[in-house]
């Protein structure tokens, strides 16, 4: 599976959404994760990220993010449509420990 991690907090641009075949994105109010089980591995969406926030699992050391993908995609509901991305995005973007800053 693909996993959405920390550099998505606050910035959310959405992109993915619009590209993914099987929408298997959840939002949370300042994040998105995808639901693990649904994801096909596609790709398509891991370039498409303007915060390079979307890895594949395989990568070393996302243990957790695919923890927190897993958890919050049967909590958040379902978005199939790109929204606005937050005005300030830019301004979180690159910032570190946004997880434990902001996440929800
Ligand atoms: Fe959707 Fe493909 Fe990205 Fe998985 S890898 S979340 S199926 S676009």
């Amino acid at each position: 599976t693909y996993v959405v991690t920390d550099n998505c907090i606050k910035c959310k641009y959405m992109d993915c959404i619009e590209v993914c075949p099987v929408d298997c994105f959840y939002e949370g109010e300042n994040m998105l994760v995808i639901h693990p089980d649904e994801c096909i591995d596609c790709g398509v969406c891991e370039p498409e990220c303007p915060a390079d926030a979307i890895k594949p699992d395989t990568e070393p050391g996302l243990e957790k993010w695919l923890q927190v993908n897993t958890e919050y995609a049967e909590k958040w509901p379902n978005i199939t449509a790109k929204k606005e991305p937050p005005a300030d995005a830019k301004t979180f973007d690159g910032e570190a420990g946004k997880f434990e800053k902001y996440f929800s």
